[in-house]
């Protein structure tokens, strides 16, 4: 007997990275590779960005999926960064795009910094060296560094340089003030959109400060959070399961892909959301632009 697909959960993927952020992938090969997967509505989700979205729209159609739009919006939360993922939104919405531009403002002159400090500690030239790896002048991040300082053999993998490196206490980290949390929040609700606290997990938060955390997204009208996430463990997914339930939050999954060689977990591989959450495609469901018959 062949189980019916209906009763299948739905393969949702709705995080993930292209070349427009820090992704190695075009928004054209994650759509394949996405479909190739299984996965059935997917979202990209670059960094501060929405230049990719109508590429992965007409290229998720083109592999018959559905298609969420998407961006992951860096945020500066009790002195922290935290994510915040907006989904189903109207692209064109013109004080999204500005937020983003805004949000997007500081990163050059932030790498400058970074390659200086590098220097400082004998790593010459790593500026340049972090250009050749962006796709987006707009959007130079710690992951083009990390992927340079590989190249160069400073480090065995992106996690090692992380490590050592561009993080908290290490050379090469650069505190940066990203947008706020309720602005964050707007930009993507006024614009039609779903806002969705990524990868909670991932912050090195106090109980008191998640607390505060997903009382202030609430308060601000935030909707979601990732429960199945390649940031989590499977221990991180109840965690997070319960979190949704207390806070009233519809629960996301996504992959989180970035990169064949660096990432871990594949798109559309992740296992299910638990039972009882409201998936945040439920609530989207307008928002959703379908494939064609
Ligand atoms: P940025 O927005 O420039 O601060 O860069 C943040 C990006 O660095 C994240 O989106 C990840 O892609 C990457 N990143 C941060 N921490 C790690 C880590 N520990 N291992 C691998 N990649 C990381
Ligand atoms: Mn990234
Ligand atoms: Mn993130
Ligand atoms: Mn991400």
């Amino acid at each position: 007997m062949s189980i019916s697909p209906a009763s299948l959960p739905l393969n949702a993927d709705l995080h993930c990275h292209s070349v427009v952020s820090d992704g190695t992938l075009t928004p054209e090969a994650l759509a394949q590779r996405a479909q190739a997967n299984g996965v059935q509505l997917w979202a990209l989700t670059d960094h501060d960005e929405i230049g990719g979205q109508q590429r992965a729209c007409a290229a998720a159609h083109a592999n018959g999926m559905d298609y969420l739009t998407g961006t992951e919006i860096s945020v500066t939360f009790a002195d922290n960064t935290v994510h915040i993922v907006g989904l189903g939104f109207d692209a064109d919405n013109a004080q999204l795009q500005h937020g983003l531009a805004l949000t997007r403002g500081g990163r050059g002159a932030r790498a400058q910094e970074i390659s200086r400090q590098l220097g400082e500690v004998g790593i010459h030239g790593a500026y340049e060296g972090a250009l050749k790896y962006v796709g987006n002048p707009e959007l130079i991040s710690r992951t083009h560094f990390a992927r340079h300082l590989v190249e160069i053999g400073e480090c065995r993998d992106t996690s090692e340089v992380f490590r050592r490196y561009l993080t908290e206490g290490h050379p090469g980290f650069v505190p940066h003030r990203w947008a706020s949390l309720v602005d964050a929040v707007r930009w993507i609700r006024d614009a039609g959109g779903m806002a969705v606290i990524a990868h909670p997990a991932r912050y090195r938060f106090t109980a008191n400060e998640e607390f505060a955390l997903f009382s202030e997204f609430k308060r601000h009208g935030g909707e979601g959070v990732e429960v199945v996430t390649g940031s989590h463990t499977p221990a991180e997914y109840k965690i997070y399961t319960d979190m949704a339930h207390e806070f009233g939050l519809a629960a996301s999954r996504g992959s989180d892909f970035h990169s064949p060689d660096e990432s871990h977990t594949d798109l559309g591989t992740l296992p299910p959301l638990p039972e009882g959450l409201t998936p945040v495609w439920e609530k989207l469901d307008h928002r959703i632009q379908r494939r064609p018959a």
